[in-house]
């Protein structure tokens, strides 16, 4: 009983957390929005849309599946245990390291924070030092609304982060680019730290020729200049038939007057790059091409404009690093199979878009590549559902979380069998000494299959047989009533016969 106290005591601090940051992030919502136009020149809408919505959502089902998420879990049982308790008891790690990168500053470090929170882990947040109004204003906040000494901010730069690598954590959460996750899961070798790295890398969107090129264009034009071309999941490049390519670039063309007028750079919705070294980094990979939508640029205000390139060869320094920037290259395939070995040849990537609506190009897309998710016929969107594990799978990341994933990717899953010490007869052909006829009973009972014994098929069960029960009883009733009023009816009185 005082176990379940316990228990019961750590859930309610857990639930008050979460509700503290829920509060944090609506009343504060203004100043959150203020600090993001400051730093990459974010629409207040975009704030809401993008960052803080989703990050709401996750917090209110944390709350509202806790209870469940932090339950023992029945599992199934042998033979040998049929009379055991076994169950998984999710446990939290401990201390949690969180940094976070730059792009989405709030969803990228109080995403993360909510799964360690739900887990009843303490954590450590560092926000990047890129986003730096957000990451002052974050310090600044989260020690009003939250336990400071569980939930501290820690800001800095590169040395800074080095610094707490250097530390022992029981896990260690990163978001931010492929070389930096490679220096942190080398730093978190030496104390066998478990990591979670959401990393980048190249996402690519491939167009099936059947496709409505109106609608695609609109989808790819919002996912890819949305935040200035700065999200992870961005389409990073469009492979498409050549003849495909000519309509796409009309229609984005449309799509992006219709979104930011005809210029851009005076446009509310559209953003501005992080800082002049992404700016001058962008710039340098667009060299030597001559945009056919877009190209250009203002240094004092970090501005690029949303450029698409066509026909770029897949061996140009383009395609061969994320670009992270407003730069949309159009790369010419000849068909589906030319589109799968392209992206086959090339690491694992975060995401993966497919635009087509014949489901067997569906089916062989996604049978045919890999990637961290995917999605079809739209771009981001996967990333707005809780129920899907959101990460990456090699080059692009390992370990996943949102909604559940992240209260078991932030979890120890602890194995537990509870035994009774009575019916050790059960046991005995498990000792020695042993001959032929004790080790084949062994063997037999270990052989058992798996019994499930949870409380879903135990409901399923007990329904089944209360449906079953009750449908006999008024069957039986009927045909005592019919039998009562010594019915007439041929019918009944064939069923009476039958039975009686
Ligand atoms: P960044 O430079 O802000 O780095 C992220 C974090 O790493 C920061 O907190 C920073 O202090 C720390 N850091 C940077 N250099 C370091 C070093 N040498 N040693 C230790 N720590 C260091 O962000 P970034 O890397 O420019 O972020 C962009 C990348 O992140 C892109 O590749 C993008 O695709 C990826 N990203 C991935 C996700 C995801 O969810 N998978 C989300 C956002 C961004």
């Amino acid at each position: 009983a005082g176990g379940s106290m316990e228990r019961q005591a750590a859930t309610r601090f857990r639930l008050q957390q979460l509700h503290a940051l829920l509060k944090m992030i609506t009343e504060r919502e203004t100043d959150i929005a203020t600090a993001l136009k400051q730093d990459l020149n974010r629409s207040q809408y975009d704030t809401s849309l993008l960052e803080l919505t989703g990050l709401e959502n996750e917090i209110k089902l944390a709350i509202d599946k806790l209870s469940v998420w932090a339950a023992p879990r029945a599992v199934e049982r042998s033979i040998l245990t049929l009379s055991d308790q076994v169950y998984v008891r999710p446990q939290p790690l401990g201390v949690v390291l969180i940094i976070g990168a730059w792009n989405y500053p709030w969803a990228l470090t109080l995403g993360p924070l909510v799964g360690a929170i739900a887990a009843g882990n303490a954590a450590v947040v560092k926000p990047s030092e890129l986003s730096e109004c957000s990451s002052l204003l974050l310090r600044a906040l989260l020690p009003r609304y939250l336990d400071k000494d569980l939930y501290p901010v820690v800001t800095g730069g590169v040395s800074e982060t080095q610094e707490l690598l250097r530390q022992r954590w029981d896990h260690v959460f990163y978001t931010g680019s492929s070389s930096v996750g490679r220096l942190v899961m080398e730093a978190a070798a030496a104390h066998l730290t478990p990591v979670t790295l959401e990393l980048g890398g190249k996402s690519p969107c491939y167009i099936h020729s059947d496709c409505n090129i109106r609608v695609v264009a609109r989808r790819i034009t919002w996912g890819k200049f949305v935040n200035c071309g700065q999200t992870c999941i961005a389409p990073d490049y469009v492979l498409c038939e050549p003849s495909v390519q000519n309509q796409l670039i009309d229609c984005i063309r449309l799509t992006l007057l219709e979104f930011y007028g005809a210029d851009p750079k005076s446009s509310p919705d559209y953003g501005r790059i992080i800082n002049q070294r992404h700016f001058n980094r962008i710039l340098s990979l667009m060299e030597g091409y001559v945009p056919v939508i877009g190209g250009q640029s203002d240094a004092s205000q970090r501005y690029i404009a949303p450029t698409v390139l066509r026909d770029v060869p897949p061996q140009s320094r383009l395609m061969q690093e994320e670009i992270f920037g407003p730069v949309l290259p159009l790369v010419a395939v000849s068909d589906i199979d030319d589109a799968i070995r392209f992206i086959n040849e090339r690491e694992k990537p975060l995401a993966l878009y497919v635009f087509c609506t014949d489901q067997k190009g569906i089916e062989k897309m996604l049978e045919e590549t890999t990637s961290g998710g995917v999605l079809v016929n739209d771009v981001l969107m996967h990333y707005t559902l809780s129920s899907l594990p959101f990460g990456g799978v090699g080059h692009s990341g390992m370990g996943s979380y949102h909604g559940k994933h992240s209260f078991e990717q932030l979890s120890h899953m602890r194995s537990c069998l509870v035994r009774s010490l009575a019916m050790e007869s059960v046991n005995l052909s498990r000792y020695p000494p042993q001959d032929r006829r004790r080790a084949r009973r062994a063997r037999m009972a270990m052989r058992a299959p798996l019994i499930d014994m949870s409380r879903r098929t135990f409901v399923w069960a007990v329904s089944a047989t209360v449906i079953a029960v009750v449908l006999m009883v008024t069957l039986v009733v009927i045909l005592l009533i019919a039998a009562g009023l010594n019915c007439t009816c041929w019918y009944w009185r064939g069923i009476y016969n039958y039975f009686w």
